[in-house]
């Protein structure tokens, strides 16, 4: 049995694109706007450090 390297899945990517593409890094209203750097969470660090509430607004819903 001249097995070599079968269990290895070299050159097979799990293609991501079906998934939905993250283009825009999403930021919060308050960090977009002091153009910080947002961690993504739901509430978060900036927002966190200063007790307010943290909105993320849809890039749709952007009029600029
Ligand atoms: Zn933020
Ligand atoms: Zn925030």
């Amino acid at each position: 049995m001249s097995e070599s390297q079968t269990s290895n899945p070299q050159g097979h990517q799990e293609n991501e694109l079906a998934r939905i593409p993250r283009r825009t890094p999403m930021a919060c209203s308050f960090c977009r706007g002091r153009k910080l750097k947002c961690d993504g969470r739901q509430t978060c660090g900036n927002c966190e450090r200063r007790g307010i509430p943290c909105v993320y607004v849809p890039v749709s819903a952007q009029q600029k």
